[in-house]
């Protein structure tokens, strides 16, 4: 778990929304509560034949609109807490964008850079076979986040197919895409879908398009506007990328050991393809072009346009009043405190909560599922436009509700969710 109680912070947030809700005390129960907690010990040999215990989780939030969904996480400080909040965004996202999903959310601490990639392979396999019994097409279908990869789906998705055959024969291909289906993010070749790596930088940039269009901002110097992104993963080199071609400036990136930012913030950009080739080829951004920058001081740089696209509790009550971006992107999950939250409202910074700019990735990951469930494949441009619409459309909605109840986005975000997710309780 990074810093503030994630969990606390997603309550705290939940109970913003609940003022405008009339719900009966069950039903808040019901959403503050997962309804099923796994937490598994299971062992992993070694390179060097020794055996080591890993622990895991996986929290199952929600079920009231479809299957569990949410993405698993490898990383040092995943905690309870931190899974317990990462599924209740689960549930509330796929409700804000429309999906017939629920919310879940795994994770294992470990620091997978101190593995060797059989080491990794290994530990993703005797992850699934600990969760084995709780996952399924139907139940709870588990996607990449930090530090998980397309291959390390498909490690997993083998390793069901494995268990399942085991004791069901599979029998035919039908059976064998049903089951491949209670794993998104999968590589193309392997029952993956067109668009899933790019997907969550994709829906950020729809759903920044569409604030645009909603207010005038104009540029600190010039037409073009400029961004920062912290996080340099998949979604922070996505959602750089797509708003580099757009035709924005790229000014800062960062990863966890540190950034850059242009010589001159007025006038210069980052191409992020070539940072990302500088970065593999060095193993560093600090190497690459630019000026080197700490993760803090990128977060309070002058741009238009901030994306935290790397962990929780970046922006805090310490750093809030120091934030000159118009908009904060938030492309990582719960990546702001509530008490920074209230400074940002108050400053008339747009914030565009994390369960509405980073939904497009869950998105994918149901129209993945659904392909799979279906044997299908859709081709790149039907699921471009199929997530163009979705997340345009949950864009709309949480618009509309933040002008009628005078709130932030991310309490309409909130509001629009429950009020769906409510209907389907008894
Ligand atoms: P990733 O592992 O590909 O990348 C994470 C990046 O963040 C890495 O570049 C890492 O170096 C950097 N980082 C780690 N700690 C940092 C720190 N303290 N300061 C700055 N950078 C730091 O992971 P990802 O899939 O890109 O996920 C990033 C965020 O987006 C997470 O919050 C994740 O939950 C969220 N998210 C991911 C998806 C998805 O589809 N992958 C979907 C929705 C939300």
């Amino acid at each position: 778990m990074i810093g503030q109680n994630p969990f606390e912070n997603a309550l705290t947030q939940l109970e913003g929304a609940l003022k405008y809700l009339s719900l009966s005390q069950a039903q808040i129960e019901r959403i503050k509560n997962p309804e099923k907690v796994i937490s598994v010990t299971f062992p992993v040999v070694m390179d060097d034949g020794n055996v080591e215990l890993f622990h895991g989780y996986r929290v199952q939030h929600s079920s009231l609109l479809g299957p569990y969904k949410g993405g698993i996480r490898f990383h040092p400080q995943v905690d309870m807490d931190e899974v317990q909040a990462l599924a209740f965004w689960m549930t509330i996202k796929c409700a804000v964008v429309g999906i017939p999903m629920g919310g879940g959310k795994g994770g294992v601490e470990v620091d997978p850079k101190n593995l060797s990639i059989a080491e990794l392979e290994r530990l993703s396999r005797a992850y699934v076979r600990a969760i084995a019994v709780d996952i399924g097409p139907n139940t709870d279908v588990p996607a990449p986040d930090v530090n998980t990869t397309p291959q390390i789906m498909k490690w997993m998705a083998e390793e069901y197919l494995d268990i399942r055959n085991s004791k069901f024969k599979i029998r035919n291909e039908n059976e064998k895409n049903m089951l491949m289906a209670t794993f998104t993010g999968k590589p193309l070749d392997f029952g993956g879908s067109e668009g899933r790596t790019e997907a969550t930088g994709k829906g950020g940039y729809y759903v920044l398009l569409s604030l645009l269009k909603k207010i005038n901002l104009k540029g600190r110097y010039g037409e073009k506007l400029t961004v920062a992104v912290q996080g340099f993963g998949n979604v922070g080199y996505f959602i750089a990328k797509f708003l580099h071609d757009y035709g924005m400036r790229v000014v800062a990136l960062s990863d966890s050991k540190g950034g850059i930012v242009v010589k001159d913030i007025k006038a210069d950009s980052f191409n992020p393809e070539k940072v990302l080739s500088c970065k593999k080829e060095k193993g560093s951004l600090g190497e690459c072009f630019g000026k080197s920058i700490s993760n803090e001081e990128l977060l309070q740089l002058p741009v238009d346009i901030l994306v935290p696209a790397a962990l929780e509790n970046q922006i805090t009550r310490e750093n809030a009043g120091k934030i000159q971006a118009s908009i904060v992107l938030e492309m990582a999950n719960g990546p702001t405190t509530s008490e920074a939250d209230e400074i940002l409202f108050k400053r008339k910074v747009h914030v565009v909560p994390d369960v509405l700019a980073n939904s497009g990735g869950v998105t994918v990951s149901s129209f993945e599922w659904e392909q799979n469930l279906k044997s299908e494949h859709w081709n790149a441009s039907e699921v471009e436009r199929k997530l163009k619409e979705k997340m345009e459309s949950a864009f709309e909605a949480v618009w509309e509700k933040q002008i009628e109840k005078k709130v932030d986005l991310r309490t309409a975000s909130y509001i629009v969710a429950i009020t769906q997710i409510m209907e389907k309780f008894v």
